[in-house]
Order: structure tokens, then sequence, then C-alpha cells
């Protein structure tokens, strides 16, 4: 007979989860909190413009064809994708701007306009992370670590030793680097993983390196074209999605999981449960008991260590932009102060900024003469306590972003052009997904909460109980949530076989 399985939550992680197990034949039905699917990775719609309300920068196609393949479907009947080039156009306050293309006889030409020497030292740097990242694909990326042993082996450790992950970003980008602008846009993409580059691991230089050597993608419609091409191919195998579905209580039976209790009393029953709702509040809130957590009882997650967080401004503008391009940076005066204030608890006063506009390539998001555009800055989590997300906290993060906006050439008179606004912040982030203290990309991936000592797919404590998603191994973004997929359907099969 078929397994059945229950899923908590429908994000990329539970999506494409479900879409794999559906797949290999077992029962799977999603129960989801929100009234639209895709958690984090979700859609603001606001005729005629189309936002796609987090994640933008598609890295590691190959990842999201995978999911697909993996359940013997065909992608190109889900989803297309839309080449970026220049990958990122990279904007300064002195009214200077670099476009970054996927071409090297331009990117070398760009990086000669900053200095013969710094074109050499990015080819250095690009070749010496380039290295990391195939060591750390082969040996940490596609490991499930769920025993000791398969991350304490001599040659696992030989092959940690090898990433030189103990240096910050910023450290190794500036062995290499040696132009402040250059080194800012480097910089600021180690923060996708929401790490200061100030502290956190070098192996997040990867970020950048990647992008570079591999190209970005924007998939038709955006990024949550993803999520109704998950959502087709669950229901083409016959799977359930129930939305307005919010889980109070994982059913913990003689040290077994075997069910969820909503909200509302419902209860329901499966042979394996697996909670995609962020991994901290899953063991704050789902287990009621302290003796099914491990070294995350509650009074121990606050010693954890939390990512930034994000403050996010829809426009719609009425005029179309061609100064931009689709991925777009603005790194604003005083770069590292504002860096770090994001991790120190202020709101930052000269933000730098991502300025996503994606309907410069793909005009089904809009059906206007117009432009979507979104713009991102850091922002610290709900952790500190001192900031409160009112209507006073928008203003000030929206009129600083706004004027940080204004100095790119051609975007002075901006503010006239908006014809539709919204934000997003880090307590909607909570409100919403439930994203523990607000943290956009879950727990930090530091050398102390990865690899083996991330959060493992598979409870140590209550059987048939997994997880999936950001704050599990291997960490956030779109593309790694949906390795943590891959690897833990393999454990489940293993485990079942
Ligand atoms: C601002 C921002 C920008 C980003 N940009 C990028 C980017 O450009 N590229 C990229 O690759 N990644 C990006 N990311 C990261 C990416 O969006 C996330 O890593 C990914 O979406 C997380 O997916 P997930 O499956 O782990 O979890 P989530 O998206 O958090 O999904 C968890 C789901 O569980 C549901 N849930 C929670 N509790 C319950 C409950 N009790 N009952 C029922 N359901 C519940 C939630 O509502 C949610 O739908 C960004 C993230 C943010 C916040």
């Amino acid at each position: 007979m078929k397994k059945s399985v229950l899923i908590i939550g429908s994000g990329i992680g539970g999506l494409s989860t479900a879409l794999r197990l559906l797949s290999k034949g077992y029962d799977v039905k999603v129960y989801e909190k929100e009234k639209m699917i895709g958690g984090k990775t979700n859609q603001l719609v606001h005729p005629p413009f189309t936002f796609d309300l987090t994640a933008s920068i598609l890295m590691n196609r190959e990842v999201y064809e995978e999911v697909f393949h993996d359940a013997n479907l065909d992608y190109k009947d889900f989803i297309e994708f839309i080449k970026v080039d220049p990958t990122y156009r990279s904007f300064y306050p002195d009214g200077t701007f670099y476009d970054f293309t996927r071409d090297l006889v331009s990117l070398i030409k760009t990086l000669e306009s900053i200095s013969t020497e710094d074109a050499i030292g990015y080819m250095k740097f690009l070749s010496e992370v380039y290295e990391r990242y195939i060591i750390a694909n082969d040996h940490f990326l596609h490991q499930s670590f769920e025993n000791a042993m398969d991350f304490f082996k001599p040659s696992s450790l030989i092959n940690a030793s090898k990433t030189k992950a103990f240096s910050t970003s910023h450290q190794l980008i500036s062995e290499y680097i040696k132009d402040e602008k250059l080194q800012e846009f480097l910089s600021y993409q180690s923060l996708y993983v929401g790490i200061s580059p100030y502290e956190g691991p070098s192996i997040y230089t990867l970020v950048p390196v990647i992008s570079q050597l591999y190209g970005l993608w924007h998939l038709k419609g955006g990024m949550y074209s993803f999520i109704k091409a998950l959502e087709k191919a669950i229901y083409s195998f016959g799977g359930v999605i129930e939305t307005n579905f919010s889980v109070n209580e994982i059913i913990i039976s003689n040290g077994k999981a075997i069910g969820i209790k909503s909200t509302k009393n419902e209860t329901i029953f499966a042979d394996i449960i697996i909670s995609n709702a962020d991994f901290p509040y899953t063991m704050d809130t789902l287990l009621k008991s302290d003796t099914h957590k491990g070294k995350y009882k509650t009074s121990k997650l606050v010693d954890l260590k939390y990512t930034c967080s994000t403050f996010i401004i829809y426009l719609g503008l009425k005029k179309k932009y061609p100064q931009l391009s689709v991925h777009n940076l603005y790194l604003n005066v005083d770069f590292k102060k504002n860096i770090d204030s994001a991790f120190t608890g202020h709101l930052p006063t000269n933000p730098s900024l991502y300025i996503y506009c994606p309907t410069r390539v793909d005009n089904s998001m809009i059906a206007s003469d117009g432009e979507c555009i979104s713009i991102v800055a850091r922002v610290p989590n709900l952790f500190f306590r001192n900031i409160a997300w009112n209507e006073k906290t928008i203003k000030f993060m929206r009129n600083n972003i706004l004027s940080a906006l204004k100095n790119i050439s051609g975007l002075e008179d901006i503010e006239e052009d908006i014809i539709y606004e919204n934000y997003l912040t880090p307590q909607n982030l909570k409100d919403s997904f439930n994203a523990y203290g607000g943290a956009a990309f879950g727990l930090s991936p530091t050398l102390t909460q990865t690899n083996y000592f991330r959060p493992h797919f598979m409870s140590s404590y209550v059987k048939n109980l997994y997880f999936v998603g950001s704050s599990v191994h291997p960490g956030p973004g779109v593309s790694i949530v949906l390795l943590s997929s891959k690897l833990v359907v393999q454990e489940i099969l293993r485990n079942d076989s």
C-alpha cells in the first residue's frame, strides 16, 4: 500500500519535496497556513503590475530543471528560462556604473576601465573561488550529513580545510581586488545568504562567482512561475494541496510522528510527517514537548545565530526606465557602516540597495507601458527589539531608499512616476510565513551552523519526522533549498527500503 506523507508548508522546500515523493509513489498532502502557496517565494499582483515578493535572482538553473527531471517530467513543459545579461549593473553615488556581462570580452573592458591590476585580481579571484566551489559542490552541498562520520571522516575534514573558510568574504575579496567599488560589488552579493561579508565565512564569495561563471536567469512570469509549475506537476500526480490550514501541533505517539492538529483542532494522520515551516519555529511551536527537540529546546533557540532581515519597497511605475537592467545594485556611501547596521540593530541611513526590474526582459509581468521594480535593503531581524515596524519606521526607510534611488542618473524624478507602492517588513515575514524572528534567510549559515552542525533532515528524537527548507542543511536560497528537498527525499527512500 502507498505510504501517506503530510507536509507542513508549501514553500519551495515543501512543494519540491511533495513532487519528488509523489513521483516515487507516495500519497502526499501539503497543508499551508496562507491563502496562497509558495511561502516566501510568493507574488504580489496589483494590475497592471506583478511583483515577485522576495526571491528574484536565479542561480544554478540546472537545480530547477532537476526537480522535474527527478519526477520524469520535462521542465520545458512547465517553465521558460530567459537569459539575463548583463548579470548585474552596479551604480555608485558618484554617478558611475558598471555592467558585469556574461561575455568575457566586454567584462574585461569594464574591469580594465577600473584598472588592469583589478582586472587581473578579479580573474584570479574567480579562479580561487571556483576551485573552492567545486570542492563544496562535490563534498558538502550534496551530502546529507545525518551521520557524524560522514562529516568527521578524514577526507571530509581535508576537503573542508581546502575551502579555506576561516577568513571573511571581505578579507578574501580585498586580497585580490584593490578598487573599493569592485570590492563592494562582490561583498554585497555575499549578503544574499543574510550574513555579513565582514563576519561571514569567505565560502559565500561563491555567490558572485557562480553568477559570473554560470550566469543568471529569469523565469518568464517571474520566480512565482516556478511555484505555479510545481503546483501543476503536483496535481498531475494526484497530490493534494490545502491552503488556509494552519498547523498547531505535530502529533507524536510512542516516539513516532503520526499526524498533525490544526489551529481549529482538525486532526489528520499519516505515516510520515515533513515540516517545511521554518525549523526553529517548528521546534518552538509545533513540537509541544522538549523531549522531542534534542538540542533545539525552546530555551536554547535564542542562543542560535539568525540571518538579518530585509525591507522591500514595490513600485509600479507609469513609464519605462531603460537606465535599469534586471538586477541592479546601488552601493551607497559609508557602505560598511550601513551594512553593519543590519547586524547591530540599527536602520541604515544610507542604505545600499538591490533593485530588481524584471519588466526589462519580461512583458508578462506588466500589462501597461510602465515598469515593476522592487527595492531591497538589509535591516535587522526582530531579535533586535528596539525597532518596531510601524508607519514611522516604514516612512523612514521609504524616504531613505527613495533618496538613494534618486542618485541614479535618470531616476531623479522617479517619485512622480509611481502609481502603485507597497512594502514588506521583517514583521510581515514573521506574521505571514512564520519566519522565526523575522530573519529573512532563517538560521545563519555560519561555520558553527553549517554542514553537520546545521539542523538535520531527520529527527533523532521522533521517528518518521523530517524537515526541509532554509534553516536545515545545506542552507538558504531557492536552489539550495531545492537541494535540501532532494536530500530529504533520498533519506526517506533509504529509510523505507
Ligand atoms: C527578501 C528575500 C529575498 C530573497 N531573494 C532570493 C533570491 O533572489 N534568490 C534565491 O534563490 N533566494 C532568495 N531568497 C531566499 C528564498 O526565498 C528562500 O530561501 C526560500 O523561499 C525558502 O523556502 P522554504 O521552503 O525554506 O520556506 P518558506 O518559503 O518559508 O516556506 C515555509 C512555508 O510554511 C508555511 N507555514 C509556516 N508555518 C505553518 C503552519 N503552522 N501551518 C501551515 N503552514 C505553515 C509558510 O506559510 C510557508 O508557506 C530570498 C528571501 C527573502 C526573504
